[in-house]
Protein backbone atom coordinates (compact mmCIF):
# COMPACT_ATOMS: atom_id res chain seq x y z
CA UNK A 1 0.00 0.00 0.00
CA UNK A 2 1.53 3.17 -0.83
CA UNK A 3 -0.71 5.54 1.41
CA UNK A 4 -4.17 6.39 3.00
CA UNK A 5 -7.28 7.72 1.10
CA UNK A 6 -9.83 9.73 2.86
CA UNK A 7 -11.39 6.45 3.11
CA UNK A 8 -9.33 5.14 5.05
CA UNK A 9 -8.77 8.08 7.22
CA UNK A 10 -12.91 7.77 7.98
CA UNK A 11 -12.03 4.13 9.37
CA UNK A 12 -11.85 4.93 12.71
CA UNK A 13 -11.28 2.00 15.69
CA UNK A 14 -10.73 4.23 18.98
CA UNK A 15 -13.16 2.23 21.66
CA UNK A 16 -12.36 5.26 24.91
CA UNK A 17 -11.53 8.09 22.33
CA UNK A 18 -13.37 8.13 19.98
CA UNK A 19 -12.96 10.47 16.15
CA UNK A 20 -12.36 13.33 17.64
CA UNK A 21 -9.21 15.31 18.69
CA UNK A 22 -9.91 19.12 20.27
CA UNK A 23 -9.07 22.33 18.36
CA UNK A 24 -5.92 22.85 20.35
CA UNK A 25 -4.21 19.94 18.88
CA UNK A 26 -5.34 20.94 15.14
CA UNK A 27 -3.98 24.41 15.56
CA UNK A 28 -0.69 22.88 16.96
CA UNK A 29 -0.02 21.38 14.06
CA UNK A 30 -1.62 24.17 11.54
CA UNK A 31 0.08 27.14 13.61
CA UNK A 32 2.99 25.74 15.51
CA UNK A 33 4.35 23.11 13.39
CA UNK A 34 3.36 24.27 9.82
CA UNK A 35 4.14 27.78 10.20
CA UNK A 36 6.63 27.79 12.66
CA UNK A 37 8.60 24.64 12.00
CA UNK A 38 8.89 25.14 8.06
CA UNK A 39 10.92 27.61 6.07
CA UNK A 40 8.81 30.63 4.83
CA UNK A 41 5.92 29.81 7.37
CA UNK A 42 5.45 26.91 5.27
CA UNK A 43 3.99 28.98 2.93
CA UNK A 44 4.39 26.74 -0.46
CA UNK A 45 4.88 23.31 1.86
CA UNK A 46 1.41 24.54 3.00
CA UNK A 47 -0.27 25.30 -0.36
CA UNK A 48 1.03 22.07 -1.55
CA UNK A 49 -0.33 20.07 1.56
CA UNK A 50 -3.60 21.93 1.48
CA UNK A 51 -3.99 21.09 -2.69
CA UNK A 52 -3.73 17.34 -1.87
CA UNK A 53 -6.18 17.08 0.56
CA UNK A 54 -8.24 19.11 -1.17
CA UNK A 55 -8.06 16.53 -4.26
CA UNK A 56 -8.15 13.29 -2.38
CA UNK A 57 -11.68 14.84 -0.47
CA UNK A 58 -14.30 12.61 -1.31
CA UNK A 59 -17.06 15.51 -3.37
CA UNK A 60 -17.88 15.70 -6.38
CA UNK A 61 -20.08 19.64 -6.38
CA UNK A 62 -19.05 22.46 -4.45
CA UNK A 63 -22.05 21.91 -2.35
CA UNK A 64 -20.56 18.55 -1.29
CA UNK A 65 -17.38 20.31 -0.68
CA UNK A 66 -18.48 23.45 1.33
CA UNK A 67 -20.74 20.86 3.56
CA UNK A 68 -17.75 18.74 4.11
CA UNK A 69 -16.07 21.76 5.35
CA UNK A 70 -18.66 22.18 8.08
CA UNK A 71 -18.95 18.43 8.94
CA UNK A 72 -14.71 18.57 9.51
CA UNK A 73 -15.69 21.30 11.49
CA UNK A 74 -12.89 24.01 10.07
CA UNK A 75 -15.62 26.37 9.51
CA UNK A 76 -19.19 27.14 8.28
CA UNK A 77 -18.59 28.04 4.82
CA UNK A 78 -20.91 30.15 2.45
CA UNK A 79 -20.87 31.83 -1.30
CA UNK A 80 -21.39 35.41 -0.83
CA UNK A 81 -20.21 36.68 -4.42
CA UNK A 82 -20.43 34.86 -7.44
CA UNK A 83 -19.65 35.92 -11.00
CA UNK A 84 -18.44 34.57 -14.06
CA UNK A 85 -14.93 33.29 -13.34
CA UNK A 86 -15.09 34.46 -9.57
CA UNK A 87 -16.29 33.13 -6.48
CA UNK A 88 -16.25 34.51 -2.75
CA UNK A 89 -16.34 32.20 0.25
CA UNK A 90 -17.07 33.24 3.72
CA UNK A 91 -15.63 31.12 6.47
CA UNK A 92 -17.49 31.68 9.99
CA UNK A 93 -16.67 29.95 13.07
CA UNK A 94 -13.16 29.07 11.36
CA UNK A 95 -10.98 27.13 13.15
CA UNK A 96 -8.88 30.29 14.06
CA UNK A 97 -11.38 32.30 15.27
CA UNK A 98 -10.52 33.26 18.85
CA UNK A 99 -6.77 33.79 18.48
CA UNK A 100 -5.14 36.88 19.52
CA UNK A 101 -5.47 39.11 16.69
CA UNK A 102 -1.67 39.54 14.92
CA UNK A 103 -2.04 42.36 12.02
CA UNK A 104 -1.30 41.64 9.14
CA UNK A 105 -1.31 38.04 9.74
CA UNK A 106 -3.84 35.92 7.84
CA UNK A 107 -3.12 31.85 8.81
CA UNK A 108 -5.77 30.22 6.91
CA UNK A 109 -3.92 29.58 3.85
CA UNK A 110 -4.15 25.83 4.23
CA UNK A 111 -7.93 26.14 4.39
CA UNK A 112 -7.82 27.89 1.03
CA UNK A 113 -5.37 25.51 -0.68
CA UNK A 114 -8.01 22.99 0.63
CA UNK A 115 -10.58 24.46 -1.52
CA UNK A 116 -8.03 25.23 -4.26
CA UNK A 117 -7.28 21.52 -4.92
CA UNK A 118 -11.17 20.48 -4.44
CA UNK A 119 -12.53 22.74 -6.74
CA UNK A 120 -10.01 22.10 -9.43
CA UNK A 121 -10.42 18.64 -9.53
CA UNK A 122 -14.76 18.82 -9.21
CA UNK A 123 -14.40 21.96 -12.06
CA UNK A 124 -11.19 20.07 -13.91
CA UNK A 125 -9.00 23.34 -14.42
CA UNK A 126 -6.54 25.51 -12.73
CA UNK A 127 -8.47 27.24 -9.61
CA UNK A 128 -6.54 29.48 -7.70
CA UNK A 129 -7.94 30.54 -4.23
CA UNK A 130 -6.92 34.14 -2.30
CA UNK A 131 -6.86 34.22 1.43
CA UNK A 132 -8.78 37.83 1.52
CA UNK A 133 -9.70 38.40 5.10
CA UNK A 134 -8.85 36.07 8.23
CA UNK A 135 -10.07 36.95 12.04
CA UNK A 136 -6.11 36.98 13.15
CA UNK A 137 -5.82 39.46 11.42
CA UNK A 138 -8.83 41.56 12.87
CA UNK A 139 -11.08 41.42 10.40
CA UNK A 140 -14.75 40.23 10.89
CA UNK A 141 -14.34 36.69 9.39
CA UNK A 142 -12.11 34.74 7.10
CA UNK A 143 -12.66 34.68 3.20
CA UNK A 144 -11.40 33.55 -0.25
CA UNK A 145 -11.69 34.57 -3.94
CA UNK A 146 -11.74 31.91 -5.98
CA UNK A 147 -10.53 32.51 -9.57
CA UNK A 148 -10.10 30.36 -12.88
CA UNK A 149 -10.43 30.32 -16.47
CA UNK A 150 -12.00 28.90 -18.98
ZN1 LIG B 1 -9.52 31.48 9.60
Amino acid sequence: MSGFSFADLQRIDRARLGNEVPLELFRAIRLIGMREGLPLEGKGTTAAIGRKIGESLPVSTEEELLDLFAKLRIGLPRVTHREEHLLKIVVDDCFCKGLPVIEEKKVCDLEGAIIEGALGRIMNRKVYVRETKCNVCGDEHCEYEVRWQD
